[in-house]
């Protein structure tokens, strides 16, 4: 018997089974037929932002990142949080126009206050190397390339302008988590090696959790954190949850020649581009059936340092193809994905180029992105009385994981939500409205 039983040890299930055990809820199992934080949460670019272009979005990142830097405070920094920022930028003056509008409303719905420079930028207030305490909120807004590559000068000569968010960096998402659990199990969570594979009711409510192992644990509360499998187990208690899963790869490049910038924050091309091959690789190209990427690539080539000032690492990531499918492993990856990210990197950093003819060693991972249409993860009661869902965190888990799994544990201990909590909530679904506006969504803050 147990008060609350997980499903998944990812930051999802990891992060509920926590703030349980703060709202005084200790009789909690995790269950997962996996190590803890192996499936996605282990896979992630372990970055964070309070910018997003909804306040839904803003609200709920901005109370993870206020218990981000309170469980920072209590770990003594375990997870190594920084506050180096996301830095936006673009070489197209009219990008540069909806990059301002779209900064002024990301500002108004919440993101905090918006400060323009031009010139030398004297008011522009750097990152303190990895500390997060004491940094401006809102975001910078460069309106022209000298105040950007004043402050940033590794930046290509072609960028034309740029936006910092400042409550934004990154940390350690496997210390987050292993900080979390270790919390919940010395608070007396326990985790157990087993897969759900049925859920039961009694009538209209949670009754008991059956594991792959023939065991079963009787419980009056259930929490589906199943990360890619959120469906499958959504359909244990007879909901069809609105979720899809996309791949996303992301490749770890040795700079063993020290190009990449070690003071970097999270750097983001907002511009499409069209990749320099030469006309041999171009050739070479079009006879692999790979003329895909010859032509104009999206937006949101991105990359950062990785690990410390002596760290030979780097990150990048850069979705230019949407692969939606049925969660399967090992997940598909493009071979030449390295490839085209560190010259879609080289655009931004020209001194990355001399690894275009010689490409370092690097190595590629991948994961679900399990996401809603509108890019809002699921937090809250679902189906049965007793069921709970915590999940469809897309590209933004590690960030978010703090604030849903906070909601979810408030929800099943009775605590009083916030008053943006609805909006995370399945019930969103059964106002009209809400639908109905769904379609007007284009920018859901994705990268
Ligand atoms: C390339 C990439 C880059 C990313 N970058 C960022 C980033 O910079 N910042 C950010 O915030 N987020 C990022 N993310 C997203 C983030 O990693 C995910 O949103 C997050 O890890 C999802 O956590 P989760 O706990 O929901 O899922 P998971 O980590 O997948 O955990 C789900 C767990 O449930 C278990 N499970 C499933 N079915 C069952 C069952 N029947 N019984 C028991 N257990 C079950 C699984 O075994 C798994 O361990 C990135 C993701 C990828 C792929």
């Amino acid at each position: 018997m147990a008060r609350v039983v997980v499903c998944g040890a990812g930051i999802a299930g990891i992060s509920t089974a926590f703030h349980l055990t703060r709202a005084g809820i200790t009789d909690v199992v995790v269950a997962d037929p996996r190590a803890p934080l192996t499936l996605t949460s282990d896979k992630s670019t372990e970055c964070y932002r309070n910018w997003w272009p909804s306040e839904a979005m803003i609200r709920l990142m901005r109370r993870s990142i206020e218990l981000l830097d309170g469980y920072a405070r209590e770990s003594g920094n375990a997870f190594g949080l920084n506050r180096k920022g996301y830095l936006y930028l673009t070489a197209d003056e009219t990008r540069l126009e909806s990059m301002v509008a779209q900064a002024r409303a990301a500002s108004h719905a919440g993101a905090g206050p918006l400060r323009t420079h031009r010139g030398k930028a004297e008011a522009y207030v750097a990152a303190q190397g990895h500390a997060f305490e004491d940094s401006p909120d809102g975001a910078d807004l460069f309106l022209d390339a000298a105040s950007l590559r004043r402050h940033f000068p590794f930046l290509s000569d072609r960028v034309v302008g740029g936006l910092h968010a400042r409550t934004a960096g990154w940390l350690s998402a496997q210390q987050l988590g292993m900080w979390l659990l270790e919390q919940a199990s010395a608070a007396g969570a326990t985790f157990v090696k087993a897969e759900v594979v049925a859920v039961e009711q009694d009538g209209e409510r949670i009754k008991a959790v059956a594991f792959g192992d023939g065991s079963r644990i009787t419980t009056a509360a259930f929490v589906n954190a199943a990360g890619p499998h959120l469906r499958r187990v959504g359909g244990m208690v007879g909901v069809d949850l609105p979720v899809e899963s996309e791949v996303h790869a992301k490749a770890a490049l040795r700079d063993h020649l020290g190009y990449f910038p070690r003071e970097a924050p999270m750097v983001i091309w907002n511009d499409p581009q069209q990749l320099d091959w030469s006309r041999e690789e171009s050739q070479y190209l079009r006879d692999e059936g790979r003329a895909d990427l010859l032509g104009i690539l999206p937006p949101g080539c991105h990359g950062r340092p990785e690990g410390g000032q002596d760290s030979p690492w780097a990150l990048g990531l850069w979705e230019y193809h949407t692969n939606v499918r049925e969660p399967t492993w090992p997940i598909p990856t493009d071979p030449l994905y390295a490839e085209v990210v560190l010259r879609g990197l080289a655009r931004i950093m020209p001194a990355l180029a001399p690894y275009r003819d010689a490409l370092p060693e690097t190595a590629i991972d991948a994961g679900y992105y399990t996401k809603t249409r509108e890019n809002r993860p699921l937090a809250g009661p679902v189906g049965p009385a007793g069921s709970y869902v915590c999940g469809a965190l897309s590209g933004f888990g590690i960030m978010a994981a703090c604030a849903v799994g906070e909601l979810v544990a408030q929800g099943i201990a009775g605590g009083r939500l916030p008053d943006w909590a609805h909006w995370f909530e399945m019930s969103r679904y059964d106002d009209p409205d809400y639908v109905a506006g769904l379609a007007a969504i284009t920018d859901s803050g994705q990268l």
